[in-house]
């Protein structure tokens, strides 16, 4: 590691205690993990090193831009280092699950209603009947959240390029924090990038076209997420068409409608259609006022923008 080398100082000598196991993938196993002398508790991720050499670039590009994020709402690496065999990273712990667990969570009404200010207590841990999707107030908070997460990527020339509910995380006390830097990259000189990349029911139009793109794609990706959010289904697929080629070919086709079912309010059905606009120069969050158009949007009148990030 770089950085450690740059510093030799042997009395940062970490020494961790390995607990539970989370999750894993194919190559990965993420667990919590203890710090001994301050006792703070993380999510170790290690991957197998023969794993890595099949698509190194996610690696590093998780590896290279976690470790220089510094914002509340994405998830942060603290320090990474490495086996014969293996590479381990330390990131945030997030012990809330993700936002599909939360769309699947077994039902259990709300009972109270979420009051400007106390999104704390209300999105502790919440466990919400997801028939069809959350409620709007419930919704502006973590989409909220991850506008202000993408806002500051953008400005700090990071493409994100993988929104979706599995990609977010639930911390201890119900905030959110995007995760899952993989198919992140770092635009130099505000290019365009060509890779086609992304999960197929999110992916932007000019994506999917490889016209070339830049932070229009995370804009797009918000409109989706917030349907899914609020609908509990996706807007370019349904249970009887998951088929990736039947999906991507309805994101493109500027003629194919998407479904608003009746019980979305209208700002919410006014903010999904102005993100999932397909040509990226008229999408939201790409016009003049570049994410605060967003923000100003009257689906998110009452929200505390100033309040959510200062907790
Ligand atoms: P992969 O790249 O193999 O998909 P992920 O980074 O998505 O690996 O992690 C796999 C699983 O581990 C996740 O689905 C989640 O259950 C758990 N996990 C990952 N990161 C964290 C974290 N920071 N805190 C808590 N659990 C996590
Ligand atoms: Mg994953």
């Amino acid at each position: 590691n770089g950085q450690a080398a740059s510093k030799p100082d042997q009395s940062a000598q970490l020494v961790l205690v390995e607990g539970p196991v989370l999750g894993g993938g194919a190559f990965s196993r993420v667990s919590i993990c203890t710090e001994e002398s301050s006792g703070r508790a993380y999510a170790m991720k290690r991957m197998r090193k023969s794993g890595v050499v099949q698509c190194p670039e996610h690696v590093f590009c998780e590896q290279a831009i976690t470790r220089n994020t510094a914002h509340p709402f994405c998830i942060r690496q603290y320090a990474s280092f490495q086996d014969k065999y293996h590479l381990y990273f330390l990131f945030d712990l997030m012990p809330g699950g993700d936002l599909m667990d939360v769309l699947v969570a077994e039902a259990k009404v709300i009972k109270r209603r979420i009051a400007q200010g106390a999104w704390r207590r209300a999105c502790f841990a919440p466990k919400v009947k997801m028939l069809k999707g959350m409620e709007e107030k419930l919704a502006q908070f973590y989409i909220g959240s991850i506008v202000l997460a993408l806002e500051y990527l953008h400005d700090n020339d990071i493409v994100y390029r993988d929104l979706k509910p599995e990609n977010i995380f639930i911390d201890s006390v119900g905030f959110v924090k995007l995760g899952d830097f993989g198919f992140a990259k770092v635009l130099e000189n505000a290019n365009r990038t060509y890779t086609f990349c992304g999960t197929p029911g999110y992916v932007a139009p000019e994506n999917v076209l490889a016209h070339g793109y830049n932070y229009s794609v995370d804009w797009w990706g918000l409109g989706v997420l917030l349907y899914v959010l609020l609908t509990g289904r996706q807007p370019f697929s349904s249970p009887k068409t998951d088929d990736p080629m039947i999906v991507m070919r309805r994101i493109v086709d500027e003629n194919w409608q998407i479904k608003y079912p009746p019980y979305l309010s209208p700002a919410a059905k006014d903010l999904v259609s102005r993100l999932l606009e397909r040509k990226p120069a008229r999408r939201l969050g790409m016009l003049s006022g570049r994410a605060n158009d967003i923000k100003r949007h009257r689906w998110f009148d009452g929200f505390d923008w100033d309040g959510v990030i200062t907790r």
